[in-house]
């Protein structure tokens, strides 16, 4: 039986999820303001997400399929800690969903392969991605368990990157963004233009059902949001997040995950086709507001 939830003290409810536990005994960055995340679990109905903290900022995802147990990782950068959420939650790994090539993603694939006991899959848009055993394309889908993935190409951040949308019935859709989308903020441009983000931002992600879960690859929520309230010093929605978002950082609880009909409130890489961030980036046309907001934000501080 998959009943993660029981053998931790229930958390806060997190707006917008039905029901969100912490584990209350596992923060091991006593809350510090500058330090990184305690791990977290979100139970779905028929899926779990279980949020582990890596390096100084990055974030890898154990998601499990409560009917079968079998368990899939995003971007487990640090093998040693999937391997110990793995044993803890006494499920059967057998898959590795890489978002893209950057080894603080894809760093963790070798070791990990190596280290379990399992056969692993390993998925992913590109051929740099370490240990790779599955190349998956845009609309590609597979199972983990009775849990369906769906993938979406979103070239830009890398030219290989791939966001891993997971379905189960009867529950809000949830999508694994790694470095296309952050909470209020978006990848670098470093193999792509700001015509392919537009696609992947308006077009692909954008599309998604509002209530669509987004988990990412990075906590850089708060300096995301510093530069939303640059672009929008008006946008209420963006004061309101960032004292949710101080008050999470505090008690050093992760920001994820925000929903797509959030991200359209407050990320102005989402909003470019709003008059108040095309004023800002003294733009009319949404690739041109989204090249210029992104060539603003690499310089901001
Ligand atoms: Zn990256
Ligand atoms: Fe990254």
């Amino acid at each position: 039986m998959f009943n993660l939830a029981s053998k931790y003290l229930p958390g806060r409810v997190v707006q917008g999820l039905s029901a969100v536990y912490f584990k209350g005994l596992s923060f091991y960055n006593n809350g510090l303001r500058n330090s990184h995340s305690s791990s977290a679990e979100y139970k779905f109905e028929g899926m779990g997400v279980t949020v582990l903290p890596a390096l100084s900022d990055n974030y890898m995802y154990l998601i499990v399929d409560e009917n079968t147990r079998q368990a899939a990782v995003v971007d487990p950068v640090e093998p040693d800690k999937v391997l110990q959420a793995v044993e803890r939650e006494n499920v059967n790994l057998t898959k590795i969903l890489t978002t893209h090539h950057h080894w603080d993603h894809a760093g963790g694939n070798q070791e990990l392969v190596k280290k379990s006991k399992n056969t692993i899959q390993v998925f992913g848009g590109d051929d740099r991605i370490g240990a790779l055993t599955n190349k998956v394309q845009d609309g590609d889908s597979f199972n983990i368990g009775d849990t369906k993935v769906e993938c979406i190409y979103t070239p830009c951040h890398t030219s290989g990157h791939i966001c891993y949308l997971v379905k189960t019935p009867c529950q809000d859709p949830v999508v694994f963004t790694g470095d296309t989308l952050f909470i209020a903020g978006c990848g670098r441009f470093f193999e792509g233009t700001a015509e392919q983000m537009c696609v992947c931002l308006l077009d692909k992600l954008g599309n998604l059902p509002g209530n669509t879960r987004v988990f990412c690859g990075h906590e850089y929520t708060l300096q995301n949001l510093k530069f939303a309230k640059h672009v929008e010093p008006n946008n209420q929605e963006i004061m309101k997040k960032i004292q949710w978002a101080c008050d999470k950082r505090e008690k050093g609880e992760p920001t994820v995950p925000s929903t797509i009909s959030e991200e359209k409130l407050i990320n102005p890489f989402m909003r470019v086709r709003e008059t108040t961030v095309q004023h800002h980036a003294s733009c009319s046309d949404i690739v041109e507001t989204m090249r210029t907001i992104r060539k603003e934000k690499d310089n901001f501080k």
